[in-house]
């Protein structure tokens, strides 16, 4: 018999395949769950403020902010893919920014934590908080999707 956390861990890495009216199959990722103390392991201290607290990481801080190669921007806290560099964009605004998420990679709800409506997003895989998305983004699709660095990590294709 497996544990439970073996069998945790075994799903998360592979997500979960779920059967839709019986007709059609689709990959749905396992929801990653962790302690505070886990997740205080898995992220550095910047990192946790960010993802766990819902922070925001001064302009220009990041890196990935002038990351111009091929290659996907996954989730720091469990590596779900969340954008494609095709759809990253120069904003100039200091912040990774993109026009498109990967199709269901990642969630939203309004915050009022600056006394106005934002509408904030997170992956949706570990609920860890990436940015807010905005609609002055470019064509095809309006929206600006602006991510802290922190939230992501990046593998070149
Ligand atoms: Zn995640």
């Amino acid at each position: 018999m497996i544990s439970r956390r073996t069998f945790l861990i075994t799903s998360s890495a592979l997500g979960v395949v779920c059967a839709f009216g019986g007709t059609a199959l689709a990959q749905v990722p396992f929801e990653v769950r962790h302690t505070t103390a886990e997740w205080r392991k898995i992220l550095s201290e910047d990192a946790y403020m960010v993802m766990r607290q819902g922070d925001t990481e001064p302009p220009g801080y990041s890196p990935l902010d002038q990351e111009k190669r091929a290659g996907i921007f996954s989730c720091a806290g469990c590596d779900l893919p969340l954008f494609k560099s095709e759809t990253k964009y120069e904003s100039n605004t200091g912040w990774p920014s993109f026009y498109r998420a990967i199709p269901g990679a990642v969630a939203t709800k309004t915050d009022f934590k600056i006394g106005v409506p934002r509408k904030e997003y997170h992956c949706a895989r570990c609920l860890g908080h990436q940015g807010h998305v905005f609609d002055d983004g470019p064509k095809p699709t309006g929206l600006r999707y602006c991510n802290n660095g922190l939230g992501l990590k990046f593998v070149s294709a």
